[in-house]
């Protein structure tokens, strides 16, 4: 057996064998050929399998996803089946006796050149489109296996360099047991999703793709962060048992689901969820969640070949706040950049994507994505309890241009005669230091600040959270984050606003105690860290933890700080 060491990304235990999901080497060499036939039957061959599969993720994405999805599927299909891309294949392999795979790319190249550099939007997504179905023909030609998620039948453990967002929206729950990724830390959206899945996970474990192999036996522990590869008896049987132990946890605190938050001095405090669509409510309230305090719309954004409609986004928003029946729901405008790309928005390629031209700065430059977005959440608001807050706020400017726009959308929108509710609270997120800096200044124009930590921190400590090479600098316990924190509470707390926190930092029991001596209001995680959180909160002293504010707040490491808030709370 091999241990790997990696960060926990999502709790639990999974066993199972791997599956790799690697984009497969698909280079080859050229070579002249005397037997064209031979190359155009490998050619319609090739086609035909790829057709087959694809006709099969569609079917499973229109099932799992929605229509919408499986539309990208749809246009796949149509480029295997244009005569005007296959005939030039043919008539290059006869004219030129070339193999069929230089045929594929050649000709796949040219198309996709020709595309790319054309005006129209729709013919620019096509040249994705024949990029990625080209991979596919071209897997088969080579005999080597192209991964799809969307294609696993049976239990298995996904193991990949990384996952987009996209990738993980794709695996199976019924069979994809857990993952372990090279790259990503705890905060990676891959990582993210993968708690919403409740799926156990690995990341940032720098060597799974090189270690595990295709059927490899292993365990991802989540709970640890290890990955084992090929068990022995022994471990396996003591793996079943931990996971066996988990399960009991689960129902014990499965048994505060419909509890509210006190602590043990009978302080209330608010347990929200982060979500990313609508089908994650259902984990909200199997898990007690009181409320939804961050909405991660670019989900909706996401796996398709064009904007959502108003009406697509309308109904969506409208589901969250009617299956949350009352409860608050905060849904945060598109924020897209950042590990989150869009591809048939074709923003430009960018040095620092993190810092880069992302959620509210592309929203502000492209009303034409960003009023319908808020148009719908206005028009959702008739049906609950919404509250919206744009992302990445760094200047009051962008606050005031935001909320000018979607003042002007209300007016649009009564005047045309549709129900909007009268009382929306509107906040930001709070992410970037500059805003945390000035939140005072923020406090008195905004209706909540809800602490995004898992920008905020990469943006103070200058690490990226994606990046495993620095995730030593990325600590959410360091005096620096904890002053910031201190002083967006304050803030909210001395105008009569309220403050919560939607990063991951929310639901670390570490940072739980600190964060209730600072005052937090709400604490929006994980749905699946709300039930241990709230364990964790009834056994804590809220006026205790206030005692060691100024002490915590003038320490000078992180080490310092967790080592306090361990030997008091312990
Ligand atoms: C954050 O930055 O803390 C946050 C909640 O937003 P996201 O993780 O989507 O960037
Ligand atoms: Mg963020």
């Amino acid at each position: 057996m091999t241990n790997i060491q990696g960060i926990g990304a999502s709790s639990g235990i999974a066993i199972a064998k791997a599956y790799q999901l690697v984009t497969p080497d698909l280079s080859f060499e050229k070579a002249t050929i005397d037997n064209p036939n031979e190359q155009i039957e490998r050619l319609e061959k090739a086609l035909a399998i790829s057709k087959e599969e694809l006709e099969k993720i569609k079917e499973h994405t229109r099932k799992e996803i929605g229509d919408e999805h499986a539309e990208i599927f749809s246009a796949h299909l149509l480029v295997l089946s244009d005569p005007e891309m296959i005939n030039p294949m043919k008539d290059k392999i006869t004219s030129e006796n070339v193999l069929a795979e230089t045929a594929l790319e050649e000709t796949a190249n040219m198309f996709i050149d020709m595309f790319k550099n054309m005006d129209n939007e729709y013919m620019r997504e096509r040249a994705a489109d024949i990029q990625d179905v080209t991979k596919r023909v071209m897997a088969h030609l080579l005999g080597v296996t192209f991964p799809d998620p969307a294609l696993i039948n049976e239990e298995v453990i996904v193991i990949a360099k990384d996952l987009t967002p996209s990738d993980t929206a794709q695996l199976n729950r019924e069979f994809v047991k857990g993952f372990a990724t090279d790259i990503g830390g705890r905060t990676s959206h891959s990582a993210i999703m993968a708690r919403s899945l409740e799926i156990p996970a690995v990341v940032g474990s720098k060597e799974a793709t090189g270690t595990i192999s295709q059927d490899d036996m292993v365990i991802v522990d989540g709970n640890e962060g290890t990955v084992i590869v090929h068990p022995t008896e022994e471990e396996l049987a003591a793996y079943r048992q931990k996971q066996e132990q988990f399960e009991q946890q689960k129902e014990e605190w499965a048994k505060l689901k419909d509890e509210p938050t006190f602590t043990e001095d009978g302080e209330q405090v608010e347990l929200a969820a982060n979500i990313g669509t609508p089908n994650d409510v259902e984990g909200v309230l199997n898990n007690g969640g009181e409320g939804v305090g961050l909405y991660r719309t670019e989900f909706l954004y996401m796996g398709k070949s064009e904007l959502p409609t108003e009406d697509e986004q309308y109904d969506a928003y409208k589901s969250v706040l009617e299956q949350m029946d009352g409860k608050p729901v905060v849904v945060r405008t598109l924020d897209i950049g950042g590990d989150k790309e869009l591809d048939y928005l074709d923003l430009p390629e960018e040095l620092n994507p993190f810092l880069g031209f992302r959620a509210i700065r592309f929203c502000l430059e492209n009303e034409q994505v960003f009023r319908p977005q808020l148009r719908a959440l206005l028009r959702a608001s008739a049906h609950g309890n919404l509250k919206i807050m744009f992302p990445m706020i760094a200047t009051l400017e962008e606050f005031r241009q935001a909320k000018a726009i979607l003042n002007d959308e209300r007016e649009n929108l009564i005047s045309e005669g549709k129900e909007v509710a009268g009382d929306l609270e509107v906040g930001i997120m709070v992410e970037i230091p500059s805003t945390a800096v000035i939140a005072k200044q923020f406090a008195k124009e905004v209706d909540f600040f809800s602490i995004g930590t898992n920008d905020l921190i990469q943006y103070t400590m200058a690490a990226d959270r994606m990046n495993e090479q620095v995730s030593y600098l990325y600590q959410p316990y360091h005096p620096a984050i904890l002053n910031l924190v201190n002083n967006v509470i304050e803030a909210a707390h001395s105008e009569g606003k309220w403050a919560g926190m939607c990063g991951e930092m929310a639901g670390d029991s570490i940072a739980i105690p600190i964060l209730l001596g600072l005052g937090l209001d709400e604490f929006s995680m994980s749905a699946t860290s709300i039930l241990p959180a709230r364990t964790q909160l009834r056994g804590l002293s809220k006026k205790k933890m206030k005692s060691y504010k100024e002490k915590l707040l003038a320490m000078g490491t992180a080490e310092e700080v967790v080592e306090f808030v361990k030997e008091r709370t312990e």
